[in-house]
């Protein structure tokens, strides 16, 4: 890793963040310069196209060269920080691992074990510890990845050369996300404000197109559920509540129809209520994704499966590929 070009490609490692504190001068400085606007221009570009779940390898450079498109990685990294927002960390975090796989995977082979070691991963070997393997999956949802899917021996978990890559990915990923978000001083989000505005502006325009006006008969069966036992005055567990709470708070409802919700409960209590709901719904700071599929499944909140459920791993893509199915019923029936 010599070149200021490879630490733009991996802006993550170590020896990118020195290059970065060596050369900044006084970021503030920076941020006041004419040169800092336009950097600031393209960091939120950078985090629009995460917003937008674009193809990394199709966004090009983020700035006039590599060393701007370093700069851009760090001041994306500030403003995502400054919003707080935990999707689009999220979203910055696979965006970025993603975009560093890509110039990976074309990486001559004694390069990419170069780079798979600096995250940590031995591409030479054909296993991986146990504990290594399942601090490195807990985030990825497909089955194959499942310990109980996996050849284990002798405390070893065995893994095809191209799934070790695959896991680099993954290493890569969870390095970017656990150093976010930063601690952003004040009077440096006050430069940001443009900018942040602009990406929750996006954030909400989106999160309306992804999910539009709700539709309840398009409710995955587990929410279903959890609606019928709320009505039905049954005592929920804090995990069906907090299941409930945010997948409904991620379809883009108000706090005031959230609460609604749990207001057909018998034992409805206001106070209470609005405190949880305004807690995990991020109104007090972090905002709380609804929990996946594997997740419900191991809380027992995985109720009367339908067709639909084997091709989903999320009771939101649940949620938003039925309501597409209703659409296109509806569409093509007033035809
Ligand atoms: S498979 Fe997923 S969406 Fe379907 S009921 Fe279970 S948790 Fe809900």
């Amino acid at each position: 890793m010599v070149d200021v070009q490879d630490l733009a490609r991996y802006p993550f490692l170590e020896e990118a963040q020195d290059y970065v504190r060596n050369e900044s001068g006084t970021l503030d400085l920076i941020l006041r310069s004419e040169l800092g606007k336009s950097l600031l221009e393209h960091a939120s570009r950078r985090v629009q196209d995460t917003l937008a779940q674009k193809n990394p390898v199709e966004c090009g450079i983020y700035g006039r060269d590599a060393k701007e498109d370093i700069y851009t990685y760090v001041l994306a990294r500030m403003l995502v920080s400054c919003i707080n927002d935990r999707v689009l960390i999220d979203r910055l975090s696979q965006f970025e691992a993603r975009r560093a796989y890509s110039w990976f995977v074309r990486e001559e082979r004694s390069r990419m074990v170069g780079i798979a070691e600096k995250v940590g991963i031995d591409l030479e070997q054909p296993t991986m510890p146990v504990i290594t393997y399942v601090g490195l999956i807990s985030h990825l949802n497909d089955e194959r990845w499942r310990l109980v899917n996996r050849h284990v021996e002798n405390g070893q978990v065995h893994l095809q050369p191209e799934e070790m890559q695959e896991l680099v990915e993954e290493r890569m990923r969870a390095i970017i996300r656990e150093r976010l978000p930063l601690t952003v001083p004040d009077d440096i989000c006050r430069i940001f404000q443009p900018y942040t505005h602009e990406v929750s502006a996006a954030i909400q325009q989106r999160t309306l197109e992804e999910f539009g006006e709700v539709d309840e008969s398009s409710f995955p069966p587990c929410i279903a559920a959890l609606i019928r036992a709320v009505t039905a005055g049954t005592n929920l567990p804090h995990v069906g509540r907090f299941a409930l709470t945010a997948f409904l708070n991620n379809i883009g409802l108000s706090t005031t129809q959230i609460v609604e919700v749990f207001q057909r409960a018998p034992d409805f209590d206001l106070s209470m209520t609005m405190y949880q709901v305004e807690h995990i719904s991020g109104r007090s700071g972090t905002e709380y994704t609804a929990p996946s599929c594997a997740t419900m499944r191991t809380h027992g909140l995985c109720v009367r499966r339908d067709e639909t459920c084997e091709k989903v791993s999320h009771p939101l893509s649940y949620y938003k590929w039925k309501k597409r199915q209703n659409q296109y019923s509806v569409r093509k029936s007033s035809r």
